[in-house]
């Protein structure tokens, strides 16, 4: 079964939208769908939340997809707007909301002009909806910066708690969904169990491999079979694979038979994320890449706490001068102490993960630092790329893919 190409629905629409919202809740309980905006946390706990709050609830399409390499949000606004405003219907419905909002980031013209005209054809019950533009920012997709960029103010993630399933949208309970999970409400709860026994992730595999672009793969799949089958195989021998943006560490060629699905990757001590699929060659200097994550993390954070403003750029500079050759015997004791203060601060994942990946790299790669600790690169004939960095070639190649796939 494949939830986003078009799944036979035992339980038709129709039928969906005459059940109680308790029978909704429970039959997406029944599919075990999870959130595909990162966190792939359970939805109908997510639901529950909101609905217990009572109130007048507001759902919002989180579509403000950010994540650099990651493009299967846009692909489903620009395939399946129609799936997405059906599931953000049905989500109102099962939370008690009578306004929903979607919001994107502000360059997405494309997705807005597909789910608005989704918007005006769809059953609504209703349900009023209105499609809201936000800026480019990283951060502003987080949920919370959501919020504040709904309320008119600097799009920045909030303290927490609390949540916004208690406190959210101006003090209202709040479900902030992603836009993939919401295409997938309709087929989850129309035959729960075929969801769950037939569930994908949807992918964006990109870096050095022959067919970058946006993939659905079954959960479980093993990632060599990801990297071989359908992103067309690695240019070269693969020398790292980050399984969900730079957001988790990455992983060795020897792991490329672990299964595509968040549990497995949690217990090797990574992510799925959002599922964008970063294959580096071995080609490329490992520093470099590490570097590249820490400037991501530098670049993206929003300013509002210190430890993450000041911490971030610290890691980078450390990693770039480690790479480049002016590194300084002290700059892993620094890294290591800059991580311990970053950690357990900010008010979003950001601060913590930046610490936690950049250490986690400089400790994996601990042979290839100490190669380079005070004269740089010892391999001459190796790459140093940043694709992390905004307009990368790795990141340009994606997007092209993407574009000629949506055609
Ligand atoms: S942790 Fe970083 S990105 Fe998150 S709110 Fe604080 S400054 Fe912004």
């Amino acid at each position: 079964m494949s939830p986003l190409s078009g799944a036979s629905a035992p339980l038709a629409t129709n039928t969906l939208h005459s059940l109680t919202p308790d029978a909704l809740l429970d039959r997406l309980a029944a599919s075990g769908l999870r959130g595909r905006g990162g966190g792939w946390f359970e939805a109908a706990r997510k639901w529950r939340a909101v609905r217990v709050e009572g109130g007048e609830p507001i759902v919002i399409a989180n579509g403000a997809e950010g994540e650099p390499g990651s493009y299967k949000d846009r692909f489903v606004m620009l395939r399946r707007p129609d799936d997405v405003i059906a599931g953000l219907v049905l989500a109102a419905r099962a939370v008690g909301a009578r306004e929903a909002v979607v919001f994107l980031k502000g360059s997405f013209d494309r997705p807005a002009a597909a789910l608005s005209r989704a918007i005006a054809t769809a059953r609504l019950d209703g349900l009023s909806v209105e499609v809201r533009r936000g800026d480019d920012g990283y951060v502003t997709g987080e949920e919370t910066a959501v919020l504040e960029a709904l309320e008119g103010r600097k799009p920045w993630p909030r303290p927490k708690p609390p949540l916004p399933a208690a406190v959210g949208l101006r003090g209202r309970p709040t479900l902030v969904q992603n836009v993939e999970t919401l295409a997938r409400v309709a087929s989850a709860l129309a035959d729960p169990q075929a969801y769950r026994s037939g569930e994908t992730a949807l992918v964006t595999v990109w870096g050095d491999v022959r067919r970058p672009g946006v993939h659905e793969v079954p959960l479980g799949t093993a990632l060599r079979g990801v990297i071989d089958e359908h992103a067309g195989g690695a240019t070269e021998p693969v020398g790292l694979v980050f399984p969900g943006g730079p957001a988790g560490m990455p992983l060795r060629p020897s792991d490329l038979d672990l299964p595509l699905d968040p549990e497995s990757l949690r217990a090797k001590g990574t992510a799925l994320g959002t599922g964008a699929i970063l294959v580096v060659g071995e080609s490329a200097c490992p520093l470099a890449v590490a570097a590249s994550v820490a400037g991501f993390f530098e670049r993206e954070h929003c300013s509002q706490c210190p430890p993450c403003a000041v911490g971030t750029a610290s890691l980078a500079r450390i990693l770039r001068a480690i790479e480049s050759g002016g590194s300084r015997p002290r700059d892993l004791r620094d890294l290591s102490d800059v991580a311990g203060f970053m950690s357990g601060h900010g008010y979003c994942a950001h601060c913590r993960t930046a610490a936690a990946v950049a250490t986690g790299m400089a400790r994996g790669f601990a042979d290839a630092v100490e190669a380079h600790l005070g004269g740089g690169c010892p391999w001459p004939e190796r790459r140093h790329p940043d694709p992390f960095a905004p307009g990368s070639p790795e990141r340009a190649a994606v997007e092209a893919a993407v574009q000629e796939q949506l055609r």
